[in-house]
């Protein structure tokens, strides 16, 4: 068997389209588009690269793009303030932080600071809880993305197994609330389970989240499972002096047994930024008392 693969950058260019359509009707009903400020403190390459095209993707949808940069000993007071304005900033419905902060930050105390209303990263402990008990908030946007390919490639996930392999509050926890929230049965797997190939071998939705390369082999899987790989790790290539990226997950080896799985690159990836344009969007009709296009 060969899975398919779910082709994420091409679902992600779908939603991408669909937002941007949303918004002449948003200025005709406000007066204004949706905007995102994206706050970045010091000088981190990849992190810089990801506010560059977070600021581009948000400007090609027909929305606002608002960047503020810091110096990397830039301190909390300093950040707090730029927070604040932003809150109170009528122009700006979403507010991310690019993460990681140099050491002198705290970044509980920063998300914390931040408007949950405006908290399109679905950091704050508000969405948290809200996301715990099913209320409408916004979701961490890797695994809502992870939420859409599964249900675009499975439809309904009821009563369906399925493994999360990892617990970050980024990606493992509400990836496994969301699929709670589907009527999965869940189990969060980590560093510390005991046989982790026999508990991902029951499952029918595998999602990978550890950090660790091509490390759920194809012998793990049960047949027809549908993997999700939102691992991104850099190793050497096969180059001299290049590198590549690869997920967590042995790709050919999975695809020997699993129904289909999300390449790296080309899976996962390009979603997170589409769902941060789907919450902003979101946030903005909220904040104008709209309701949010449906289909997103
Ligand atoms: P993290 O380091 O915060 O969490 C990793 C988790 O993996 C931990 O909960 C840990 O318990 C678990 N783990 C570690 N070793 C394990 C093992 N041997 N067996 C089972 N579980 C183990 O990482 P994160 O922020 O959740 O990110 C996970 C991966 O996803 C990373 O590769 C990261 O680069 C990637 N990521 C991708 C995107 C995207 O947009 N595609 C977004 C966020 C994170």
């Amino acid at each position: 068997m060969s899975a398919d693969r779910i082709d994420g950058k091409a679902f992600a260019g779908g939603l991408r389209e669909r937002l941007a359509a949303t918004v002449p009707a948003f200025t005709a009903a406000t007066g204004r588009v949706p905007g995102l400020a994206v706050v970045l403190v010091g000088e981190d390459p990849a992190s810089s690269v990801y506010v560059r095209s977070k600021g581009k993707a948000t400007v090609e949808a027909g929305m606002a793009s608002f960047e503020h940069k810091l110096p990397a000993d830039a301190t909390q007071a300093e950040l707090l303030a730029i927070i604040d304005q932003l809150n109170r900033d009528d122009a700006v419905d979403g507010i991310l932080v690019q993460l990681p902060l140099p050491k002198q930050l705290d970044e509980q105390t920063v998300i914390a600071a931040i408007d949950p209303d405006k908290d399109v990263d679905g950091f704050h402990i508000a969405n948290a809880g809200r996301l715990a008990v099913g209320q409408p908030g916004f979701v961490p946007c890797t695994p809502l993305g992870c939420l859409m390919l599964l249900k675009d490639r499975i439809g309904d996930l009821s009563g369906l197994e399925a493994v999360v392999i990892g617990r970050s509050n980024i990606v493992g926890k509400p990836m496994a609330q969301l699929l709670l929230g589907e009527s999965c049965t869940v189990t969060i797997a980590h560093s510390r389970t005991r046989d982790l190939p026999a508990v991902v071998r029951r499952a029918d939705i595998v999602v990978a989240a550890v950090g660790r390369p091509e490390m759920v082999k194809g012998d793990w899987l049960k047949a027809g499972a549908v993997v999700i790989d939102v691992g991104i790790n850099r190793v050497a290539g096969s180059e001299a002096g290049k590198t590549k990226l690869v997920g967590d997950v042995d790709y050919a080896s999975a695809a020997e047994v699993a129904s289909a799985i999300t390449p790296v690159p080309g899976g996962v990836g390009p979603m997170t930024i589409a769902v941060l344009l789907r919450n902003t969007v979101v946030a903005a009709h909220r904040r104008a008392g709209l309701a949010p296009p449906a289909g997103l």
